[in-house]
């Protein structure tokens, strides 16, 4: 199948990022938001990073010319996605929005087009219901920073057609990614095994075994992770880790994966990691200093 014409649903963190990897490899984009001022912020990071990727010696001034005349934009998803091959979904985690916004693609996205979600945690078997072509309905598992994170995970839906995953596997690699292919199950593989070892790191602070510099300390040293699993969870945001630690244990009714008490506490309190300014740490603008939150300080 030849997939030319590429819309990309939400133009936040993801969607901006989704949106320049494709139009830099020659795919002609349109990304749609609801907010046009998200879209606005969104090409500007665009033309930032392909700045900055020039500025490196990665790309030339006229590939990123190439690139941001592969962008347009629009606000209705009805009109986005009418010339679609493909559709990438990277809108709010919710799942009400998204079974909304599925059926809305559905009902306007060509026949034969291939719609994928970039969900990190939501049933891609649910959102494919929400449509009349759950074969066609996929997984596509962008990490952040996406022009940067080589993973693409893929995730086959119930329903998703062998075909389909075949197409998305290749589609993957002719973005310079590496696709790994997984099966519809909670949190996938990724958060499966990334929030465990966050939930367990969150633990054993709750259970005094350890502070926090000394666990992400230890995870960093001795396991060469680039960062601790505690300041990993101030930058995903503790309410998101609080979330798909519930999608874990409530979708495979396991005790095993109960979120930790002082993760549920942090995120009642507003104490959400860099988005809010504090969680394990205290994150200033600008600064790159690690401050630990004086909650956590003995
Ligand atoms: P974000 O909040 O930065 O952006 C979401 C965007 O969706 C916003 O611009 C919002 O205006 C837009 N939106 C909301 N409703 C819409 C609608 N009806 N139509 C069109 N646009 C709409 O979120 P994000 O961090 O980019 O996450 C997007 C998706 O990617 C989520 O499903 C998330 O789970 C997944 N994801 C996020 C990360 C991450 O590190 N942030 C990593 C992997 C996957």
């Amino acid at each position: 199948m030849s997939l030319k014409q590429v819309t990309v649903i939400g133009a936040g963190t993801m969607g901006n990022g989704i949106a320049h990897v494709f139009a830099q490899t020659g795919f002609k984009v349109t990304l749609v938001d609801v907010q046009q001022s998200q879209l606005d912020k969104a090409l500007q990071t665009i033309s930032k990073n392909l700045d900055r990727q020039v500025s490196k010696g990665a790309l030339t001034e006229a590939d990123k010319t190439a690139t941001l005349a592969n962008l347009t934009t629009a606000t209705s998803i009805a009109s986005g996605v009418s010339a679609a091959d493909i559709v990438v979904e990277a809108a709010t985690e919710n799942v009400d929005l998204k079974l909304k916004i599925f059926g809305e693609i559905d009902a306007s996205a060509p026949a034969g087009a291939i719609l994928a979600t970039n969900t990190s945690s939501i049933s891609i078997t649910k959102i494919a219901a929400a449509t009349k072509r759950p074969e066609k309905v996929i997984g596509m598992h962008f990490m952040n920073p996406v022009p940067v994170m080589k993973l693409v995970e893929i995730i086959n839906g119930y329903a998703t057609d062998a075909g389909v995953t075949n197409t998305i596997v290749e589609l993957s690699k002719q973005l310079g990614k590496i696709p790994c292919v997984v099966n519809d199950y909670p949190g996938f593989i990724a958060n499966k095994v990334l929030m465990p070892m966050i939930n367990e790191a969150i633990y054993s602070l709750y259970e005094s075994i350890a502070d926090v510099e000394s666990i992400d300390t230890i995870m960093k040293l001795g396991m060469a992770h680039p960062m601790g699993p505690l300041q990993l969870a101030d930058f995903i945001g503790l309410d998101v880790c609080l979330s798909i630690m519930n999608v874990l244990y409530y979708g495979y009714g396991n005790p095993k994966y109960a979120p930790c008490p002082l993760l549920v506490n942090m995120v009642t309190a507003g104490k959400l990691g860099v988005k809010s300014g504090e969680g394990f740490y205290v994150h200033t603008p600008g600064s790159k200093e690690l401050v630990v939150s004086a909650s956590f300080k003995k």
